[in-house]
């Protein structure tokens, strides 16, 4: 027989043919857009390095679900994203055209969550599937489902629409990444992949448009430089000094969130240098940012510094890391700033005024970050601790170091020990060979410190208001 039907060929040649098939039919498509004008490029699966494997079995069960009973489902966002950077998505998220009430009719363990964006959580233990439903264009729909204050920023976003729409609602093109579960490609939205390859952060649309809309926006822009190595891009970074003050109307509990993601996740270092240069730190820690302004080169500074640096190197060990003392140490120069003026101000002893400072730095500072009480019940623990160190030293101190608190008020209490030198470092080196001493060592260094006496009380005003005598004289 002289021809062959296709399936009669030798394996080798249709294996060549099918590549060759394969090459043709899988070269990236570009569509100059869909209704929204924002580029879209579908990679299909032998183009792309993305495997079922590398998606949890939870996220991979509920895409399919969705896709099985007749719904669009994608993975989206940092999901698609860290995979293919090589890295560890920190969680999945999926997007559907189901709306939440089909999304929860589909499972059982569903939960519909959220006032600003409707969601659905599945849930899978203490594994958790986000799943939100395509979003679509607020203009000119009805005001119950959107809604904008006066600053432009959105109160509410519960229109739902096509992919092509919800691409365009993502913050930046490195999030504008869906996984398609019906045929396993890729869509990209405004070059998406391009920026990934490119290390670009870009936002979709006009920035200073999507940072009113949602001021966070600015520190994510951050967060993802930082955590992803990568560069905002100008037109992007230069409106960032300008609207860094809305972050002002954020609410507090949210802010909370945002603030775990930046300094939990081991780039605390970068994330504060860049949000001090971008001016995003002064909404979120006023009090700590008028005295880095006071004191470029002050105790402030390097206390910030090194905590920043340690917290990332407790997260690269794997070591717990607490924002109880993370505000402590964060907080402990504008409480004692507080407790200067309190004694100034009311003659109240050091002690005193330290405990009444300690109400008021924290309300001040919740008003832009609700800090949970069971962590800022601890922060004032930690605080309260620093009062005691001085007064410890010696046979007291086998006692004080049993406090369950004691281990993090004296890691404070090294940081300050290297951040303000003098007193407060002796004061912080004795403790320190207290602590890593052992049983006859710890009895030594206690006897020598009774005998020894005490230094003066470490926790002593550094701050004077300027006295009648040095004060410039009011103009004549
Ligand atoms: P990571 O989980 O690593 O912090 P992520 O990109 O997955 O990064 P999420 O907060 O989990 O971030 O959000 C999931 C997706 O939702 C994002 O990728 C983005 O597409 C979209 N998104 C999140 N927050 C916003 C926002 N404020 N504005 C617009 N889109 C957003
Ligand atoms: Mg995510």
């Amino acid at each position: 027989m002289l021809f062959r039907s296709p399936n009669q060929r030798c394996p080798i040649f249709r294996r060549i043919s099918q590549f060759c098939k394969q090459l043709f039919e899988d070269t990236p498509k570009v569509e100059e857009n869909t209704q929204t004008g924002l580029s879209l490029e579908v990679v299909p699966r032998n183009a792309h390095a993305i495997s079922r494997r590398q998606i949890s079995d939870n996220a991979i069960k509920v895409l399919y679900r969705l896709h099985k009973s007749g719904f669009k489902a994608y993975l989206v966002g940092g999901g698609v994203r860290d995979i293919l950077l090589g890295l560890q998505p920190k969680d999945f998220d999926v997007v559907t055209n189901a709306t939440p009430e089909e999304i929860k009719r589909l499972f059982r363990n569903c939960r519909l969550v959220g006032r600003r964006f409707r969601l659905a959580h599945i849930v899978f233990g203490r594994d958790v599937i986000e799943v939100a439903t395509l979003r679509g264009h607020h203009v000119d729909s009805g005001e119950k489902i959107s809604k904008t204050n006066e600053s432009g920023r959105l109160l509410r976003d519960n229109v739902y629409g096509s992919i092509d729409e919800d691409a365009e609602r993502r913050d930046f093109t490195i999030n504008a990444l869906y996984y398609d579960i019906s045929d396993f490609s890729i869509h990209s939205y405004g070059g998406g992949l391009q920026d990934l390859e490119n290390r670009t952060i870009r936002l979709i649309g006009d920035p200073q448009t999507r940072y009113r809309e949602d001021p966070v926006r600015m520190l994510r822009a951050v967060r993802f430089a930082t955590k992803l190595d990568m560069t905002i891009e100008a037109k992007a970074a230069e409106p960032i000094k300008n609207l860094a003050r809305l972050l002002k109307d954020i609410p507090a509990a949210r802010m909370y969130e945002e603030v775990l993601k930046l300094f939990f996740a081991g780039k605390a270092l970068q994330n504060y240098e860049m949000m001090r240069e971008f001016g995003l730190f002064e909404p979120l820690f006023p009090l700590v940012e008028a005295l880095l302004k006071e004191y470029p080169n002050g105790e402030t500074s390097k206390l910030m510094l090194e905590m920043m640096a340690n917290t990332d190197e407790r997260v690269a060990q794997d070591k717990p890391v607490t924002p109880a003392f993370f505000y402590a140490a964060l907080l402990w120069y504008p409480l004692s700033q507080r407790a200067d003026d309190i004694a100034l101000e009311s003659g109240l002893s050091s002690y005193d005024a330290y405990n009444a400072a300690m109400g008021d730095v924290m309300e001040q500072q919740c008003r832009t970050i609700s800090i949970p009480r069971r962590f800022s019940t601890v922060t004032k623990d930690i605080w309260q601790l620093q009062l005691r160190f001085e007064r410890n030293k010696g046979t007291k101190a086998f006692r004080f170091i049993e406090h369950p608190k004691f281990r993090a008020a004296y890691d404070l209490l090294l940081l300050r020990g290297h951040a303000e030198g003098g007193l407060v470092a002796k004061n912080a080196a004795w403790w320190k060979s207290f602590v890593e001493g052992n049983e006859d060592q710890r009895n030594v260094i206690a006897r020598s410190a009774n005998k020894g006496g005490r230094n003066r009380n470490t926790n002593q005003r550094r701050r004077r208001k300027p006295s009648a005598k040095s004060a410039p004289k009011p103009a004549e």
